[in-house]
């Protein structure tokens, strides 16, 4: 409710509120199982905290520019107030609620604030949204601090009783079966769980940050990415916390300068979706379009349940299976895997993780996915080969990752974690491991998936 700029402008007028969540399921791209998951219960966090001021949140299902219409006639409110996206399929969405409030004499107030800056205040002379990072950055950062978030109103005037739906109907949360017990244990959806992560966040783990975002062994980062995607805590509130606990600690600069420019990325990935709204179909380098993917649904399904063979690859993916998130080191690895090791669409990818991710973003999730295939905006190089020995090594030194999301490995010594198939036989005995059976056998060997890799985008490079 905190930095709401549509609540905050309807409340100020002193007239009774309606607070309406639309669920509105035939404009943009339909929300994946976890992230359903997670806006039940944001759902239900914010009717609580809107019923502590005295006000009701009411639930309803059905395209936005017919059921808002529906209800201002309903309840004859003489203004709506919504917090603009700044996306093609919502902005004809708002277009079109536009004209139609305008027949029927209510005003229209569209309150951006999910950004920090919107993508018309960063373009290039021919008037272009910036497709590489660091210049877009530096725009963004010359520009100064974005304006202060705006306070929850402390009270609202109750509106007449309005009919809505009831959330469970909406069926947003798995019954039969019910796999949302990892997700359950794992997080609380909702604004003053957000606030709590925010503060706890800058006061134990912002110093750190620098050394520890890499090493999904800690708990070097925010964990703010679901909160941020739902809009239970903005950009705004996190740039200002930040800032401000920089200031008291001037020990936390470099930290918060990194923290900072990760959530530029965010900022970045959702200005590319302004300019690219197919960007979780197309690649933003038409060059790769002939890129010769393989169909493999055998090697798809045992990337998807973690049974790939190599430890790091496997423990990312089956973190995310059940916390619904994967440390941002391991995102990148996994990705790599499927695109180069596996030559698998990253279209693919990008879908899995849809669907199973609580942050899934609309901007960031595909922008990422084309970043690590090679064929998006700033993207990595397209012969940058993550060799997952290597990385399981390098960022997970001791195996306790592997070893937490991969526990029939628990017992392997920290050297051959990360490659299991170098034990000897007395060293597999002695774990109670048997490749190939209690863990699988590499489903692709490193150094033959990497040839095949560069061998294909060899050929898109010869056009
Ligand atoms: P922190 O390190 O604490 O960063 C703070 C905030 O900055 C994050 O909460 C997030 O909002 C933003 N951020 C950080 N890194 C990135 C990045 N690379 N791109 C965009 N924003 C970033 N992030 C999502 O929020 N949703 C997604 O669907 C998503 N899909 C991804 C897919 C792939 C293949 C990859 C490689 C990355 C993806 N990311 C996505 C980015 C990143 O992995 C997560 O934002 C991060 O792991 C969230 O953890 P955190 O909140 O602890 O991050």
């Amino acid at each position: 409710m905190s930095d709401h700029p549509a609540l905050h402008a309807a409340a100020k007028t002193g007239a009774p509120v309606v607070c309406l969540y639309v669920l509105d399921e035939t404009t943009g791209r339909a929300l994946g199982g976890a992230a359903r998951w997670w806006l039940a219960q944001s759902l239900r966090a914010l009717g609580a905290e809107i019923a502590e001021r005295g006000g009701s949140l009411v639930l309803h299902r059905g395209p936005a520019a017919r059921v808002i219409p529906e209800l201002v006639r309903e309840s004859g409110a003489r203004a709506v107030y919504w917090n603009g996206i700044a996306q093609a399929p919502h902005q004809s969405v708002e277009r079109a609620l536009e004209a139609a409030l305008a027949t029927l004499g209510a005003d229209s107030q569209n309150c951006p604030g999910d950004l920090l800056v919107p993508p018309s205040a960063i373009r290039s002379k021919d008037g272009r949204g910036l497709r590489v990072f660091t210049p877009f950055w530096r725009r963004v950062l010359s520009l100064g601090d974005p304006p202060k978030p705006l306070p929850a109103p402390k009270a609202l005037r109750p509106a007449p009783r309005i009919a809505g739906d009831r959330l469970e109907s909406w069926g947003l949360e798995p019954s039969k079966p019910d796999w949302a017990e990892g997700l359950r244990e794992t997080w609380t959806p909702g604004e003053s769980s957000a606030r709590e992560r925010l503060r706890d966040f800058l006061k134990h783990t912002a110093r750190g940050y620098v050394g520890d975002r890499d090493r999904p062994d800690r708990d070097g980062t925010s964990r703010l990415s679901p909160h941020l995607r739902f809009g239970e805590l903005s950009p705004r509130q996190v740039w200002h916390a930040a800032r401000f606990a920089a200031a008291e600690d001037p020990a936390l600069g470099p930290g918060i300068e990194k923290f900072l420019s990760e959530l530029g990325w965010r900022e970045f990935c959702r200005h590319l979706l302004h300019d690219h709204p197919d960007l979780a179909t197309e690649n933003l380098q038409t060059s790769f379009d002939g890129f010769p993917w393989m169909r493999d649904d055998k090697a798809l399904a045992a990337w998807q349940r973690g049974r790939t063979g190599y430890p790091i690859v496997d423990a990312g993916l089956r973190e995310l299976w059940h916390t619904g998130v994967m440390h941002n080191r391991v995102r990148m690895v996994v990705a790599s895997f499927l695109i180069k090791h596996l030559l698998i669409d990253w279209r693919e990818g990008e879908a899995w993780f849809w669907d199973t991710l609580v942050d899934a973003d609309p901007g960031s999730n595909p922008a990422n996915w084309q970043w690590v295939a090679g064929c998006g905006a700033d993207a990595a190089p397209y012969f940058r080969v993550f060799n997952p020995v290597l990385q399981g090594d390098k960022f997970d030194p001791d195996g306790a990752y592997a070893r937490r999301w991969v526990p029939e490995l628990k017992n392997l010594p920290a050297k051959l974690i990360h490659q299991p198939w170098q034990a000897t036989p007395i060293e597999l005995a002695s774990a109670g491991i048997t490749l190939g059976k209690t863990y699988p056998q590499p489903i692709v060997d490193h150094a033959r998936g990497r040839e095949r890799a560069l061998a294909a985008y060899a050929k898109i490079r010869r056009g």
